[in-house]
């Protein structure tokens, strides 16, 4: 794609970035096919290659409208589109730099609603008091001794993960006890940023990577061998910190040393014993969130973790579209995300699993409420 940025407000280096990745995307369209929204809406403005278009105009000629605040905004950030392009374009750091730069445009009434938004979900006293309207997993098992010196871990709590579904850290802790790993755990006021980061506040988004940075990298000196994920939406934004830094800048190597360092639970769970572990006899289907199959890129690890400890997972046609979460996207486009949930519950569904598993808890709270199946997080089943 021919591209000549000249915008202001946005900085060089991301100017190069941005424009780097304009050149990459050759209009071949075959991202449309595998784009939720399109699929729901067949209109081009809504596919990654209409929204390339639309964030060219707005960089290149300071062009946009509120048609284009419009469907850059319905789009999941779900990055599917980068699975399937087979010219490797980074739509989604592409979109982080569109957006910033709409953000400024927008009418106040958007951004006093988006500012509330962020500041609900990022206080910890605020979501305390939300949790009990909110469908939860309640803890369900006795505390596990550490079996064993394996090594230590670092367990990302995550800011709402510990309220509205505090059995996954429980779970989680619980297994690895049991394979004699020793857990530190980070505090609830840790937020990884990507609240903020997606909704464009890249300068607090900014403050609190660079805290978790700083207060990891000493945990890992002292003897804290990996970081671990539950919640693949935050394990992305981790694994993802290099990216908000340019080069030159003294977080870009230090952020390199924190992502490298970090991986989903599955990622970790795979390369350890599991014999110690018992499997129950569930008909279980699993719900792939985007911010692990084609955020992390790490397509069927889950499904082939559970299919080695002996479950069987019934089959999920479409298993590589959005249920419509996406972290804030479900409360700002309420409509295109329940269509999505709908269609993923069918899908999900068809085989008549006594349980839905999942690895985010943006989906599973968003599938919880559309269904009567349980739906847990997977780590969950080995924890009985
Ligand atoms: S598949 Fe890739 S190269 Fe083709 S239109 Fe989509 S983003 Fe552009
Ligand atoms: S990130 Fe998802 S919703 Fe957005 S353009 Fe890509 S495939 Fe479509």
């Amino acid at each position: 794609m021919h591209t000549k940025l000249s915008v202001t407000g946005i900085k060089t280096a991301q100017t190069q970035k941005a424009e780097s990745i304009l050149r990459s995307c050759v209009h071949c369209g075959f991202c449309l096919s595998t784009c939720p929204t399109y699929q729901l809406t067949g209109n081009e403005s809504d596919s990654p290659r209409g929204r390339i278009y639309l964030i060219k105009s707005v960089l290149e000629n300071n062009e946009f409208s509120k048609n284009t605040i419009h469907h850059l905004d319905r789009c999941l950030t779900c990055r599917a589109c980068e699975t399937t392009c087979p010219s490797g374009v980074k739509y989604g750091e592409l979109a982080d730099i569109g957006r910033k730069v709409i953000e400024g445009k927008r009418p106040l009434w958007q951004k006093a609603l988006r500012m509330s938004v962020r500041k609900l979900l990022t206080t910890p006293s605020i979501v305390n008091i939300g949790a009990p309207f909110v469908k939860h997993a309640p803890i369900q098992t006795p505390s596990v001794q550490q079996n064993g010196t394996k090594g230590r871990v670092l367990l990302l709590s995550g800011c709402v993960q510990p309220v509205f579904t505090p059995n996954t850290n429980h779970a989680t802790t619980n297994v690895l006890a049991t394979l004699g790993y020793e857990i530190v755990e980070t505090t609830e006021k840790e937020c990884c940023g990507a609240v903020d980061h997606h909704l464009s506040a890249q300068g607090e988004a900014l403050i609190k990577v660079k805290r978790n940075i700083d207060q990891w990298l000493t945990m890992l000196k002292s003897g804290v061998d990996t970081i671990i994920s539950t919640a693949s939406g935050c394990g992305l934004m981790v694994k993802d910190y290099p990216t908000l830094f340019e080069a030159g800048d003294v977080y870009y190597q230090k952020a390199l040393s924190v992502a490298a360092q970090t991986k989903d639970i599955a990622e970790f769970l795979l390369e350890q014993d599991l014999s110690l572990l018992t499997v129950a006899n569930e008909k279980i289907s699993y719900h792939a969130p985007c911010s692990l199959q084609h955020g992390q890129k790490l397509p069927n690890l889950v499904e082939g973790l559970l299919e080695k400890l002996g479950y069987e997972l019934t089959p999920v046609i479409d298993s590589h579209l959005c249920c419509g979460s996406a972290g804030t996207y479900s409360l700002f486009q309420p409509e295109m995300a329940r269509q999505l949930r709908d269609n993923k519950l069918n899908n999900l569904s068809r085989s008549q699993p006594d349980l839905i598993v999942t690895s985010n808890i943006g989906c599973q709270i968003h599938l919880a409420k559309g269904t009567k199946l349980p739906v847990k997080h997977w780590i969950e089943l080995l924890d009985n």
